[in-house]
């Protein structure tokens, strides 16, 4: 079945309670790189939704007393189901979504690596005692799962987005409903059944798929039972999100937008910065919420930088993200090559100078990739997300110049820098408002690094040891009478 070794990894069924649920409707999901149908998808909405956040709050209340070590043993089952069958999981994510395979099979090892990061943090979940304010007095200070989980995340990163929420959830002792894209829901389905396999108990994880995002969305930020609602996607999204989740004072988590700036100063290694640029522009042809956007580059180096640009980006290849030797795959759908285009065209009026240099195939959502030299801050690229393979090369003149145009702009996820000097290494880094810097790195997204934004690109941090806070309660106990 289209590759796949073990066929009951491929199900187009939501997950609900330890169950594959029938539906009364289907809707098609199909192959980016050539728009051929994969796979006709059960429908669930609402009232399926509601199915499994109550199916949720019962597995909750048994998890949250498991102790952490035997939850820390299953979430290790679960991550070495995943790496015994990340040739399966990285084609089913490319065939849904369009990576290259080598970049699907990255994507399942990361997701996998914070299952395994979270099942290792499970254990150290330590409370404090605190110095009490009278002789009478103690303070305890524990901390507990908070509950029910609600996660939407994007397409983009199919399989890791939502991997990488339910890994700290469960290590807490909450209870997970994902809902994944509706462009690629076979991966969260794909890692659903491992977990079944890995035994977890019915109604800790579940997966529901459909095409209502609204009415799904209902449900998993304003059911009483849901105490938490983590979201991975547009800030747009986000916003309409957070603000269903108010009414019920839900705690969030917003992985949202960005724009990233990718400043080369002078004193930088021009070669180093090609290779980091080309990996932090043009991973998932583009499509990450950490892509660099806007690339600086000081006027000195700004020739010989861009020169270098162009021969690398010369020799990329984009085709079909099975095939051996692709680099850049198809975007995910006709819309966003559309999107692409319209930024490209609106830029080259306001004066950049576009040129494509790779060939694309002529069927499926290909965009070819490009660069803008002599792009300014203020052009419709710069001003907004690209999301696809688009590098706007802009020239600065200083430090000061380039920290308040990398700065200007609502959003606040990522940023890079390359530089030798450590004095402006420093300064620049504490100086730009995002909440992670890359230092002469283009990859900067691991499980032991807290990932997330400010500003506009949300709230909330994946990975690191403190993204199991963001799934657990602070609950201070006061003891009195503690001097009779
Ligand atoms: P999107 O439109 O916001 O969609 C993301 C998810 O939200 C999808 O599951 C979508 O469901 C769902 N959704 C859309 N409208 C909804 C509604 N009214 N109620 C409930 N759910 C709703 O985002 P996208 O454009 O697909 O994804 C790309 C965006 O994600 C970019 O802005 C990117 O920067 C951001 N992103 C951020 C991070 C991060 O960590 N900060 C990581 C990856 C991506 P359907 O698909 O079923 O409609």
């Amino acid at each position: 079945m289209k590759g796949i070794q073990d066929s009951g990894l491929w199900r187009t069924r939501s997950f609900v309670d330890g169950q594959w649920l029938a539906g009364t409707a289907r809707f098609t999901v199909s192959n980016p790189a050539n728009g051929e149908p994969l796979a006709e998808v059960e429908e669930a909405g609402a009232a399926e939704t509601t199915q499994a956040v109550e199916a949720a709050d019962r597995a909750q209340r048994a998890w949250a007393k498991v102790p952490a070590a035997q939850r820390s043993t299953l979430l290790m089952s679960w991550h070495d189901l995943m790496l015994e069958h990340l040739d399966d999981l990285a084609r089913i994510l490319t065939l849904e979504q369009g990576k290259p395979l080598a970049e699907a099979r990255g994507e399942i090892l990361y997701g996998a690596s914070y299952v395994k990061w979270f099942a290792e943090e499970a254990v150290r979940v330590y409370g404090d005692t605190i110095p009490g304010p009278s002789p009478d007095k103690r303070v305890l200070v524990i901390k507990q799962p908070v509950g029910v989980v609600g996660s939407i995340t994007p397409w983009n990163f199919p399989n890791a987005m939502m991997v990488r929420k339910a890994a700290p959830a469960l290590a807490a002792g909450c209870a997970f409903v994902a809902k994944p894209a509706a462009e690629t829901p076979l991966s969260a389905l794909a890692v659903a059944e491992l977990a079944k396999r890995a035994g977890f108990p019915n109604g800790l994880f579940n997966v529901v798929v459909g095409t209502d995002a609204p009415a799904i969305g209902q449900v998993l930020t304003q059911h009483p039972v849901i105490r938490k609602f983590s979201f991975t996607g547009s800030t747009a999204t986000g916003k309409r999100l957070l603000a269903q989740c108010a009414e019920g004072v839900k705690r969030t988590s917003m992985e949202l937008g960005g724009n990233a700036p990718f400043i080369v100063f002078e004193d930088a290694d021009l070669d180093e910065a090609v290779k980091g640029l080309m990996v932090a522009k043009f991973r998932n042809a583009g499509q990450t919420c950490v892509c660099s956007n806007r690339i600086f580059v000081q006027r000195s180096v700004y020739e010989a930088f861009a020169d270098k640009v162009r021969a690398a980006v010369a020799n990329l290849v984009v085709g079909d993200g099975l095939e051996e030797g692709t680099q850049i795959g198809p975007l995910v759908s006709q819309a966003a090559v559309d999107k692409v285009a319209a930024l490209v065209a609106e830029s080259e009026a306001q004066g950049a100078k576009a040129e494509t240099v790779a060939r694309v195939p002529e069927q499926g959502h290909y965009y070819p990739p490009t660069v803008l030299y002599h792009a300014s801050n203020a052009m419709a690229a710069a001003r907004n997300e690209i999301f696809g393979p688009v590098l706007p090369l802009i020239p600065f003149d200083d430090e000061a110049s380039v920290v308040a145009e990398a700065n200007d702009s609502e959003f606040g996820l990522a940023a890079y820098l390359y530089s030798r000097d450590i004095g402006r290494v420093f300064r620049v880094s504490e100086a730009l408002e995002y909440g992670m810097v890359a230092v002469n790195d283009g990859i900067l997204s691991n499980a032991a690094a807290p990932f997330g934004g400010i500003k506009a690109s949300g709230h909330g941090r994946e990975g690191s040891k403190y993204g199991l806070d963001d799934y657990l309660d602070i609950k201070y106990l006061c003891l009195g009478g503690m001097d009779r």
